[in-house]
């Protein structure tokens, strides 16, 4: 602006002094013009009355150049007869000048008694003013004076005008440096923090004004934005899933603290290219793909755990400006898929080979090649695998109910009539393989479902039984204490290896699988202890070696329980 102000007032400046000096100098030629022809007019008269007093003698004296006279008169004085021939001339002689009676002065003096004329050189440097007064005697005196003409005057005067441009553009250029300065100024030293309490030009009070209003808009939309932004910081930081927005080009606008976890980066990479904050290529391609078709989804592990990646592209106006990347961690949900995939078809096998032993023995019973004596034999066999069918669709139904997050209603339960009972109905079986049952401890109550709890605990006593030793005991104890209420069940049978101790949870995991079946197990009782132990919130701990195991469901402390 400065510059702007300065370029401006040193043209004005410049053009104001030249367009002074051009008028000055038109009006100084022109007043001297005048004055020198009102000279030539006066010596003009004089030179008539000399000449009509003394003729060719007046006029002769002033062209001897003699001893008085160091002088040259600039004018020229031609002395004409009535028939325009050239009587005398101070300059030319007479006899060489051509006939004057044409020249417009002449005949104009002539005609009216006086006249004026001007004529100008055919190269028009020159400029002869011609005055001409009829004499008495009827001749015609003319009086003439050459002088330069304009250009030529100007050209003459170049060094000193060009002097005085240089002059009037340096003062100019320092003047219009200290106005655009003095301009400038109060513009630069305005508060536009407070636009109304500046006093600098009162041509700029709309503006302020203006600014003002401006400045209370301004800060209402940043105070609305930055709520918004908080607003969105708030959800997003919330947020179980990751969520990241990126530009068309693919680089971070926005990440929030889940994303920064599952990619494991700073809240500093906003403004990266996502690439460089991840360099798996499927994921960028699906990125790709949402910016050209609008949606992708891809599913990929990060830090051990699978995520599902859903990434939509953000139109605005027909344009795609960006995209969304969601990142859900499906770990749990991958497991349980997975599991219930091995489920069916463990359930399938589970199914098939009882159902075959079963059609073999009827199909043999049905064509007569069983021997009469045999008979029982089979028709045990049919029954047993029948009834591990029962078991089985028993337990299956259990699993998928307890799957399906059946969610019962809870009410006080005591833990050690719980046990007993499950117990009275286990004590005839293990009679049979001379296994002890003993039940002791306290009457504690906790918050749980009746039916589940009775099963969880007859079937860690049924296992117990199942895989002891002949003389063997189970003792089932219910004890209560600052780390909640336990029910332990503990044997002295044969004992879980150390590398199985994790997978008799799993569903259909059978340590020895002959010794299950024989015993009428299913694979699915400790998996079924599993759900109902997370269902009441408690852990379970597991003590095995050859001498026996000790499995304990452990209830948090009562008021703890979600
Ligand atoms: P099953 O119907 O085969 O008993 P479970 O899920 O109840 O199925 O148990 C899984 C496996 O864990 C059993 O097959 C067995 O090998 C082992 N097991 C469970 N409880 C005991 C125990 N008290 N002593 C020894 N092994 C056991």
């Amino acid at each position: 602006m400065t510059k702007k102000i300065f370029r401006s007032i040193l043209a004005a400046s410049a053009a104001v002094l030249l367009a002074s000096l051009v008028i000055v100098m038109g009006c100084l030629y022109n007043y001297f013009g005048t004055v020198q022809e009102k000279q030539l007019k006066d010596e003009l008269w004089l030179a008539a009355y000399a000449v009509e007093e003394s003729g060719q003698d007046y006029l002769e004296k002033l062209t001897l150049r003699d001893y008085r006279y160091t002088w040259t008169p600039d004018y020229r004085l031609t002395w004409i007869a009535p028939d325009g021939t050239v009587l005398f001339d101070t300059v030319d002689p007479a006899g060489q000048m051509d006939n004057h009676a044409d020249r417009i002065e002449v005949r104009e003096a002539f005609a009216a008694g006086e006249s004026r004329s001007v004529r100008y050189s055919a190269t028009l440097t020159q400029r002869t003013l011609y005055y001409a007064r009829l004499l008495n005697n009827a001749t015609v005196l003319r009086i003439s004076v050459s002088q330069a003409t304009l250009p030529v005057l100007l050209l003459a005067m170049l060094q000193p005008i060009l002097l005085v441009g240089l002059l009037a553009i340096i003062l100019s250029a320092a003047l219009a440096g200290w106005m655009a300065k003095r301009i400038v100024r109060p513009l630069n030293s305005l508060d536009l923090e407070n636009p109304l309490e500046n006093d600098a030009y009162e041509e700029l009070a709309p503006l302020l004004r203006r600014i003002h209003q401006q400045r209370r808009q301004i800060s209402a939309q940043v105070r609305n934005l930055q709520e918004k932004t908080d607003e969105f910081e708030q959800i997003t930081g919330h947020m179980k899933e990751g969520l990241v927005l990126l530009d068309n080009g693919g680089t971070i606008l926005s990440i929030n603290p889940a994303a920064q976890r599952i990619f494991g980066v700073e809240p500093s990479c906003h403004g990266q290219r996502f690439l460089t904050v991840d360099k798996d290529h499927s994921l960028y391609l699906a990125i790709q793909t949402a910016l050209e078709d609008g949606h992708s989804e891809i599913r990929a592990k990060r830090s051990d755990r699978e995520f599902q990646f859903d990434v939509s592209g953000i139109e605005s106006d027909g344009l795609v400006i960006g995209a969304a990347l969601l990142a859900f961690d499906v770990t749990e949900q991958a497991a349980a898929e997975r599991s219930r995939r091995e489920f069916t078809a463990n359930v399938s096998h589970e199914l098939k080979t009882p159902l075959q032993s079963i059609l073999g023995s009827a199909e043999l019973l049905k064509n007569g090649l069983v021997r009469p004596e045999d008979i029982p034999r089979f028709a045990e066999l049919i029954h047993t695998e029948a009834a591990r069918l029962v078991a089985l669709v028993d337990d299956i139904i259990h699993l998928s109910r307890l799957d399906e997050g059946a969610a019962p209603p809870k009410e006080p339960v005591d833990l050690l009539e719980t046990a007993e009972r499950a117990a009275a109905a286990l004590r005839d079986g293990a009679a049979k393989k001379r296994v002890q049952i003993s039940v002791a401890g306290e009457h504690i109550q906790i918050d749980g479902v009746p039916s589940f709890l009775y099963e969880m605990i007859y079937n860690l006593c049924d296992n117990a039984v199942k895989y002891n030793v002949e003389g063997g005991h189970v003792d089932i104890s219910v004890s209560g204490g600052k780390q909640g209420v336990a029910v332990t069940v503990a044997d002295t049978g044969i004992g879980i290896p150390a590398e199985y101790q994790d997978r008799i949870f799993e569903r259909f995991f059978r340590v020895d699988k002959s010794r299950s079946k024989a015993s009428g197990g299913t694979g699915l009782g400790l998996s079924i202890v599993k759900h109902i132990a997370q269902y009441h919130h408690a852990a379970i701990e597991l003590r095995s070696d050859t001498g026996g195991s000790t499995i304990s469901v452990v209830f948090p402390p009562c008021g703890t329980d979600e």
